[in-house]
């Protein structure tokens, strides 16, 4: 039996002992017909040491699963690869940043890029504007809803309310499609949401749409659109850090 065989019979995953140095462990590849400890970023690591048998141990490739983005597409019907991403980490390499644990982005058509982690957020971020775009490039591609005469194309029908000429003067309250964020069970809050927002228009606002946001505590208040932008940002930042926090829920004490 061939000392690959034989590795592959007896250890059908890699013994992972830890080692002190930048997170790496000592797994046994087989290298060459051989069984030989190399350093694996195992926490991520899901290559085949003990199956893949490249020649030199330079060549023993430490990658994670690819995370993939798919495009759909109506000529061919089909949702077709647009991109993938994966943690890669050589370390015998003589690149201090390729050394270290990075992230690979390649396209459908199998061009790479090379990501330090800062530059990894970075590219987040493009796509998070990336893909706002295409919210908006889709909804004017949808083309504007009719307005009602005298209404905005963002009124809820039947929802807006025209005020008594008479008593308060010829005005029209509109008002839009609400949007929230349900509060979790067990937290206390005015009306059950954490935020409130939705498109208005009224006498207050001059005529004018704004956003009325309002808070767990419905204390609210109304926004134009240069005021809502950094809102948006915040949240958006926001959102991102509960992801950090959710991430770090699943690791253990050291
Ligand atoms: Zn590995
Ligand atoms: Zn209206």
């Amino acid at each position: 039996m061939s000392n690959l065989a034989m590795a592959t019979a007896s250890s059908p995953t890699p013994t992972v002992q830890r080692s002190p140095h930048l997170g790496l462990s000592i797994v046994t590849a087989i290298v060459n017909g051989v069984q030989v400890p190399v350093a694996c970023p195992a926490a991520w690591c899901t290559e085949k040491h003990t199956i893949e048998n490249p020649r030199h141990a330079e060549d023993v490739d430490h990658n994670s699963d690819n995370v993939d983005v798919y495009t759909p597409n109506f000529r061919t019907d089909r949702d077709e690869l647009f991109a993938y991403a994966h943690l890669g980490q050589d370390p015998y390499s003589v690149d201090e940043k390729t050394r270290a644990a990075h992230i690979r982005v390649e396209d459908g058509g199998g061009e790479a890029s090379y990501l330090t982690p800062d530059q990894g957020n970075t590219f987040a971020k493009n796509l998070d504007a990336f893909g706002s775009e295409i919210r908006v490039l889709a909804h004017i591609a949808r083309g504007a809803e009719p307005a009602a005469p005298g209404h905005f194309p963002w009124c809820q029908p039947g929802m807006c309310i025209t005020g008594d000429p008479d008593e308060q003067g010829d005005y029209v309250d509109h008002r839009g499609a609400q949007s929230s964020v349900s509060a979790p069970q067990f937290m206390q809050t005015a009306e059950g949401t954490l935020l409130r927002a939705r498109l208005c228009s009224d006498a207050s606002t001059g005529g004018g749409a704004t956003v009325s946001l309002s808070g767990s505590d419905s204390n609210g208040t109304l926004l134009t659109g240069d005021e809502l932008d950094p809102v948006i940002d915040e949240l958006a930042a926001f959102l991102d850090q509960l992801r950090v926090m959710r991430l770090h829920l699943k690791a253990a004490k050291a």
